[in-house]
């Protein structure tokens, strides 16, 4: 029989045992391998479609693959009306079909979240689920879309983003996953909004060595791209094998004209970066504007982050 005091002592651990037991543990991030803590970076990128990630960070994310960082591409949405044919379930599958195979193609993983596509809000479930994210992942990074982007999900994305880059570090919130000793730094993606506030390149990546594998990935998802998404026609991929090749070009050229865009319109800020011969040479770049919540990275800190430069 217990005494007092031994009641004293156990009745707090019995009150810890109720809170572990109604905390139910928690799996690792589904469908994806948890990589080792090897002191490698881990980035994790938010995109409110399955192809806004690999649009706006696929360089980027193939560089730090290829030098054995760890990169997750999160779709915030499912995508399940991104077509002008077809939508629902066989849509939203086709393209989880897609971007994998682009992120094998990029050498990261990515997950989906069981969202329907144009309709994302910024509740404070889905504020969970994102911390959780970020949390599992053990973010140094995380990239998303700048809060004023034009479609709602994009927007949204980027609202829950912010609202995860402080709480990310509140052990009550969400005190079934660890909360961060270290808050990451958050990252927005370029656009060509001006209203408020243009998009200010903070840092600029050469992605001219993976553009191939970059182009390579987005050709990949024809749903989007080579058929046209949700405002594309049946003329635009037709039966004929030629005029299908030609799609196919066209899109690659498309999007290498996109990214010979950002390198122009950054093109000053080159040799921030990069020694002058060599920002000369660029055709191909990223760029990433910092956050102001969140971890404030200094120069030296970015140039850790991204390893890339001479
Ligand atoms: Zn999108």
């Amino acid at each position: 029989m217990n005494t007092p005091s031994n009641t004293r002592t156990l009745l707090p651990t019995l009150f810890a045992l109720a809170l572990v037991a109604s905390s139910p543990a928690r799996a690792a991030i589904e469908g994806v391998t948890m990589p080792p803590d090897d002191g490698k970076l881990r980035v994790i990128c938010f995109g409110a479609h399955p192809d806004d990630c690999e649009i706006q960070a696929g360089g980027t994310a193939a560089l730090w693959a290829k030098n054995g960082h760890h990169v997750l591409f999160v779709s915030v949405t499912n995508g399940d009306i991104g077509h002008w044919r077809e939508a629902g379930g066989a849509l939203a599958w086709r393209r989880k079909a897609e971007v994998q195979k682009a992120h094998k193609i990029l050498g990261i993983q990515g997950v989906i979240l069981d969202i329907h596509d144009g309709e994302l809000l910024p509740t404070v479930e889905n504020r969970r689920m994102l911390v959780r994210l970020i949390r599992e992942w053990k973010a140094d990074l995380v990239i998303s879309h700048r809060p004023n982007d034009y479609h709602p999900d994009h927007r949204y994305t980027g609202v829950l983003v912010q609202d995860a880059a402080y709480m990310v570090t509140v052990p009550f919130f969400c005190p079934d996953v660890p909360a961060m000793k270290k808050n990451p730094i958050f990252l927005y993606s370029p656009d060509r909004f001006q209203k408020p506030a243009p998009f200010q390149p903070d840092v600029i990546i050469s992605v001219d060595s993976v553009m191939d594998k970059k182009l390579d990935a987005l050709g990949i998802m024809i749903s989007q791209f080579a058929e046209g998404g949700a405002n594309g026609s049946a003329d635009l991929l037709p039966d004929d094998p030629a005029k299908q090749k030609k799609r196919h070009q066209d899109v690659r050229d498309g999007f290498a004209k996109r990214q010979k865009g950002f390198t122009e319109r950054f093109r000053g800020k080159l040799t921030e970066w990069y020694s002058q011969d060599n920002a000369a040479k660029i055709q191909h770049v990223e760029a990433f504007e910092i956050c102001e919540y969140g971890g404030q990275p200094d120069k030296a800190e970015l140039k850790r982050l991204f390893p890339f430069f001479d």
